[in-house]
C-alpha cells in the first residue's frame, strides 16, 4: 500500500486526490489523528488508520511491510524532530519499502532556522538505513495568496528585499508527491522542488494590483519593523522570529529562489504560475 500521513491537512487531501487518480482506492491508507476529519477520504474507499505522531503507540501497525509511506512534515515547529522519528521508527520497524519526506528547498545546505528540523529529520532517516526519497519543497504560492485579504487593506510588507521566491502551488507540489510514491526511480533520491518562474514581493504586489483593480504597495521594511507589525497582529513572538528569518535569511539571500527544473520534470508540466495562484485565490 501508499501509506500518507497528515492525510487531512492541505498538501495530504491533494496527495490522496492524486493518488486516487492512478490506484485502486484499496491501495491507498490514510493515516490520520482524527478519523472523523477523514469520513470523506473513507467514503470513496481509502482506508483510514488511527497515527498520532504524539502518541507512538498509535503508530504500531499503521505500516505494514513493503509499504511506500509518505510523511508529510508536520505542522508545529519545535515538536517536529520528536514526531518525525516516532514515524520513521514505526515504519522501519514494519519493514516499509521506502519513506518519502516533504523537507525544505535546498536540504542540507539550507541554513536558516524553520530549516533546521527538516535537516534533523532527513539526516535522522539516513541514519534509519530506510530506503527514501526527499521531497526538498520550496515556498507555497498560497503562503501568500491567503493572506489576500490583509493584502488589500494594507499592502505586501516584507523585510526580503528583491529576493527572488521560487514558489510553485500545494497541488504541484502534491503531484510531485504522487509521482515519485507511485513510479520507480526514486529510491534514495532527493528533489529540489520549486517553481519554474521566481518571484519578488514587489512582483506579487504588481500582480495583486493588476488582477484586483486596487491600488496594493509593497513596502520592504526593516526586520525590527517586521517583526513589530506581525507581532501587533497578532503572531506569537517566537514565531514571528522565525517569520523574519525567513524573509532576511532565506528569500533575501536567495535561498528559496529554486529553479533546478525538478518539480515541473516530476509533474511533466509547468507548474503553476504566480498569476494563475492569484486568480484562483481571487476566484475563491
Ligand atoms: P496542514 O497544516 O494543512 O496539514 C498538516 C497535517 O499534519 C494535518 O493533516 C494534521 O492533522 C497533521 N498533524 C499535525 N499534527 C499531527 C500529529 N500530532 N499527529 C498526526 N498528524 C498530525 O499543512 P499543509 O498540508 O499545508 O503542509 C504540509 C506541511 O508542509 C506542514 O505540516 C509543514 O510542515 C509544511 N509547510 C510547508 C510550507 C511551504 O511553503 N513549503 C508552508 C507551510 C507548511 P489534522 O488535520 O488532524 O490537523
Amino acid at each position: 500500500s501508499v501509506v500518507v500521513t497528515g492525510a487531512t491537512g492541505h498538501l495530504g487531501r491533494l496527495v490522496i486526490d492524486g493518488l486516487l487518480a492512478v490506484l485502486p482506492a484499496d491501495r491507498i491508507v490514510a493515516a490520520v489523528r482524527d478519523k472523523e476529519k477523514a469520513a470523506d477520504l473513507a467514503a470513496r474507499g481509502v482506508e483510514l488508520r488511527l497515527a498520532d505522531y504524539d502518541r507512538p503507540e498509535t503508530l504500531d501497525g499503521v505500516f505494514g511491510k513493503g509499504d511506500v509511506v509518505l510523511l508529510i512534515s508536520a505542522p508545529e515547529v519545535g515538536r517536529r524532530l520528536p514526531q518525525h522519528t516516532a514515524v520513521v521508527e514505526a515504519a522501519k520497524a514494519a519493514g516499509a519499502a521506502r519513506l518519502v519526506y516533504t523537507g525544505v528547498l535546498g536540504g542540507p545546505d539550507a541554513d536558516f532556522v524553520l530549516a533546521d528540523e527538516h535537516k534533523a529529520t532527513e539526516q535522522m532517516i539516513l541514519d534509519s538505513g530506510l530506503p527514501h526519497t526527499f521531497l526538498r519543497n520550496g515556498w507555497y504560492h498560497e503562503n501568500y495568496t491567503a493572506q489576500i485579504p490583509v493584502q488589500l487593506e494594507h499592502g505586501v510588507v516584507g523585510s526580503a528585499g528583491d529576493g527572488r521566491i521560487g514558489a510553485a502551488s500545494r497541488a504541484d507540489y502534491a503531484a510531485a508527491a504522487v509521482a515519485v510514491l507511485t513510479t520507480d526511480g526514486h529510491e534514495n533520491r532527493a528533489y529540489e522542488l520549486s517553481g519554474d518562474h521566481a518571484w519578488t514581493l514587489a512582483e506579487y504586489a504588481a500582480e495583486l494590483s493588476r488582477q484586483s483593480g486596487r491600488e496594493v504597495a509593497h513596502q520592504d521594511v526593516p526586520a525590527e519593523v517586521l517583526r513589530d507589525i506581525l507581532t501587533g497582529a497578532g503572531v506569537p513572538a517566537p514565531f514571528a522570529d522565525i517569520l523574519v528569518d525567513v524573509d532576511v535569511a532565506a528569500i533575501g539571500r536567495g535561498l528559496l529562489e529554486g529553479g533546478s527544473g525538478d518539480l515541473s520534470r516530476l509533474i511533466g508540466r509547468p507548474t503553476t504560475s504566480l498569476a494563475d495562484a492569484i486568480a484562483a485565490a481571487l476566484a475563491a
